[in-house]
């Protein structure tokens, strides 16, 4: 568990304007709660407005196009949602990998465009059930991450890892603590292969997987667990902020 752990909500395809009030409790909460960083990932048409609610809390996008500008009707360029005040981008969530057949390598240019574009990366990972009855889930995982990954500088600062079992997602079925823990050291190990010691050990690594504010505690303790992404659960200030506030006390 990291010193400071990192808590970032997807809130996927929800919210309108109507959220904002959500956003400021949320960023309200974030301020009494300084030993957890929180930062939130809501639909393109809200980062602005959040951005401009907040101040305390990261706000994200959820998706970037490979190319900086063009004739790509309905996309929108990393360049774009830095502008519109993202931070960050989360990418290769297994929504976008299955709903708009994203595979490893367009992962891995939309990272190259973000970090480009000066935002910082969420990267997500995770297996399906059936890989994982078949026994494959880690090398399944290690393999779409090594992958998915672009060369980096400063990989500790600007990349972040999230493990999402596919069948965890959105179901109230989360991983045991002992498949969390054994799939974060692999990719742990994986990090430090590819970064070297000290920036391997350093780059975050997020479980996501049905995290509530009853369960963060117990997962948010385990050896390489350094947060939460976070999808449900974040739409209300009050059980996102619970699993915040687990995961601080998970760190003391
Ligand atoms: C997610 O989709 O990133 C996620 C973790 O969703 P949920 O928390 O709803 O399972």
């Amino acid at each position: 568990m990291a010193e400071r752990p990192y808590i970032v909500g997807n809130w996927k395809m929800h919210g309108t304007r109507a959220m904002l009030s959500e956003a400021r409790a949320i960023d309200r909460a974030a301020q009494r709660n300084m030993r957890v960083e929180v930062a939130v990932a809501p639909p393109f048409t809200l980062i602005h407005a959040v951005h401009r609610e907040v101040e305390q809390i990261a706000v994200g996008a959820q998706d970037c196009h490979t190319a900086t500008e063009g004739a790509h009707t309905g996309d929108i360029s990393a360049a774009m949602v830095a502008d519109a005040g993202a931070k960050f981008v989360i990418l290769g969530h297994s929504e976008r990998r299955e709903n708009h057949a994203e595979s490893n390598s367009v992962v891995r240019e939309k990272a190259e465009a973000a970090l480009e574009a000066g935002l910082n990366l969420i990267i997500c990972c995770g297996e399906s059930a059936e890989t994982r009855d078949k026994g494959k889930a880690e090398s399944f995982v290690l393999q779409q991450l090594r992958a998915s990954l672009p060369e980096i500088e400063n990989p500790a600062e600007r990349l972040t890892v999230a493990y999402e079992p596919i069948w965890a997602i959105g179901t109230g079925n989360t991983a045991t603590p002992d498949d969390v823990a054994a799939m974060h050291a692999k990719i742990r190990g994986l990090l430090v292969e590819l970064f070297g010691e000290e920036a391997g050990a350093a780059i975050r690594i997020l479980y996501g997987g049905s995290v509530k504010p009853d369960n963060a505690r117990e997962l948010m303790a385990l050896p390489d667990v350094d947060g939460a992404l976070v999808g449900g659960a974040s739409l209300s200030a009050d059980s996102f902020m619970g699993i915040a506030l687990a995961a601080a006390e998970a760190a003391d």
